[in-house]
């Protein structure tokens, strides 16, 4: 863990991983690879009578998902408090970004020190005749336009996918028959999700220093999944802007009731743009996440957040927040950048009011689906390795990046298996999960219908950080597993994917299956961009590369296939 001193109030994002490069032990800078999140991931100490969790993975900010809001939320709203109680400094610790550490390449790390290695370090897991099945796969992968033709399907035909809505449970039915077409065996596993509707969201400035007699001034504006309404009318009230926890807890007591808060905080898109978008988001998604309870807490009559993303085309990023027991929940929106800015401006000016109306509705959580494919192994069919992605997206754009994507590329694991005639030892098992975006209430069913079954889950894979070029392989789980992959990662060096890269986490949706001990796994992709498109309305079919894509497919289906048909199973 980096730069967070025990007393830590408001969780640091650490650096997401140490890269591996063949060594017993990442040789990066020094840091802790937490296991888990919150369970493991949380160190707890004692200040000032409050239970203070330091949070270690960048991963868990950057993912952002219930469980750990949960944590977080809890958490925040504890400090918040406290805070205002004078109990604890808020802001000791801020969610500054880490510096720079781009997880691309290794260094140095070419096909002659790997094979030395290989040479030095044993046997592989795969004779020469399944690396030249991988190979057909790789080359199958970046020829077959059947993942791009899925993700056209999913996003121009049936369009955004919010948990609980008819074009979710639409998505369900036609995954599932497009699964069964291939022959693979297709089970629903019913999950209860949450059901929030988004309705009207607006905003505009009634009063601000310099402005012309009888003229409003529009904000750009979208509410955050989950967030309660204001009255239909909307509410009028001062605009207060803090730039991080720390501004919020250099207030005066009383100075935020009844006002609308403005968390500000910048996205930081130095970092995003050398290759660590996910620590960039890392930073800023605590907010999105904490931001209303903090403002509930103090008696803020609604909450914005700054988008945390790096577009600049005025365009704001929606994303899930949550509210915690005993504090006041208050409607909750993200602001484009532009429109942030502008509004740090003007309140530094001289009082500014806003009008804001927000309409969601949260209606009784919704009957849907995990769709589960088996492709069933021929020796040790109870054995499974999951290649997955998550079937729900955001409903402002139509969800291409995420995480249709995720989704495509691992019905293409399928796809090839079947068109190529391979069956692997172990059962392929592909996986559209639900709801990942509003809390992963699929995966959590998932985990308690398969509770008993961990020891027969052999690797787990998940694709949720978009379609940009993959560098590699991230895993979790035993370091051991970066030598056995070694074999794989070869195969993949043809298309510029042959990183290995240790990782806390590896996809929110298989967290839990990491938790229990299976080796975990997510392609290492460019998210120079993703967080440019990533919950917006600009989240298209468009913006995805097939070339790209096909790499992503490529990763996954020889992953899937090496772990399925290994002579002995992965290191765990
Ligand atoms: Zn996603």
């Amino acid at each position: 863990m980096e730069g967070a001193p025990e007393h830590s109030c408001i969780p640091p994002i650490s650096q997401k991983n140490a890269e591996w490069k063949g060594h017993p032990h990442p040789h990066t800078r020094a840091r802790t690879r937490p296991k888990g999140i919150d369970g493991g991931a949380g160190k707890e100490s004692q200040k000032g009578g409050w239970l203070v969790y330091v949070i270690t993975s960048g991963m868990v900010f950057a993912k952002m998902k219930s469980r750990i809001v949960a944590l977080v939320v809890l958490d925040a709203a504890l400090v918040v408090l406290a805070a205002w109680m004078g109990v604890c400094p808020l802001g000791a610790q801020s969610a500054a970004p880490p510096s720079a550490d781009a997880t691309g390449r290794a260094p140095g790390q070419g096909m002659l020190d790997r094979l030395q290695a290989m040479m030095a370090g044993g046997k592989s897991a795969w004779t020469p005749e399944q690396l030249a099945v991988m190979e057909r796969l790789r080359g199958a992968a970046m020829k077959d336009p059947y993942a791009l033709d899925e993700l056209r399907h999913l996003t121009y035909n049936i369009g955004p996918r919010l948990s609980g809505s008819p074009q979710a449970a639409k998505a369900v039915e036609y995954v599932a028959g497009e699964m069964r077409a291939l022959g693979a065996e297709v089970t629903l596993e019913k999950a209860k999700v949450p059901h929030w509707v988004r309705g009207e969201e607006k905003a505009e400035l009634v009063s601000w220093p310099g402005q012309a007699a009888g003229t409003t001034q529009k904000v750009v504006l979208t509410a955050l999944g989950g967030s309660v309404a204001t009255p239909p009318g909307g509410i009028t009230a001062e605009v207060l802007v803090v730039d991080d926890w720390d501004q919020l807890h250099a207030l005066p007591p009383g100075a935020v009731t009844g006002k609308i808060l403005v968390f500000n905080h910048k996205f930081d898109k130095e970092l995003a743009a050398v290759g660590n978008g996910l620590n960039a988001y890392g930073g800023g998604v605590v907010y999105r996440g904490a931001g209303p309870i903090a403002g509930g807490a103090v008696g803020a009559a609604a909450v914005l957040v700054r988008s945390v993303g790096g577009a600049d085309y005025r365009i704001p990023h929606t994303g899930q927040t949550a509210y915690a027991p005993g504090v006041p929940k208050v409607p909750a929106g993200a602001v484009s950048a532009e429109d942030a800015d502008m509004l740090k401006v003007l309140t530094s000016q001289g009082p500014v009011t806003m009008h804001l109306t927000l309409t969601p509705e949260t209606l009784p959580d919704a009957d849907s689906f995990n769709v589960i494919a088996d492709w069933k192994g021929t020796e040790h069919p109870e054995d499974v390795v999951i290649v997955s992605g998550h079937l729900d997206s955001w409903d402002l754009g139509t969800g291409a990046i995420d995480d249709g994507a995720g989704v495509v590329v691992s019905m293409q694991a399928i796809h090839l298996l079947k068109e190529l005639g391979i069956h692997p030892k172990r059962t392929v098992r592909f996986i559209a999960w639900m709801s990942e975006e509003e809390g992963s209430q699929g995966a959590a069913a998932y985990m308690a219908e398969h509770k008993d079954e961990a020891a027969h889950h052999i690797g787990a894979i998940e694709t949720d950080l978009g379609a940009d070029h993959p560098s590699g392989i991230y895993f979790a789980g035993k370091e051991a597993l970066g030598g056995w992959l070694r074999p794989v990662s070869t195969v993949l060096e043809a298309i510029g994917a042959e990183t290995l890269t240790s990782s806390p986490e590896t996809g929110e949706d298989i967290a839990g299956l990491t938790e229990l001990g299976v080796p975990s796994f997510a392609p290492v992709q460019d998210s120079r961009f993703y967080f440019n498109y990533h919950h917006t309305a600009a989240d298209t079919f468009d913006k995805v590369d097939p070339k790209h894509l096909n790499e992503n497919a490529a990763v996954v289906t020889v992953l899937a296939y090496a772990l399925a048909d290994s002579a002995e199973q992965a290191p765990r």
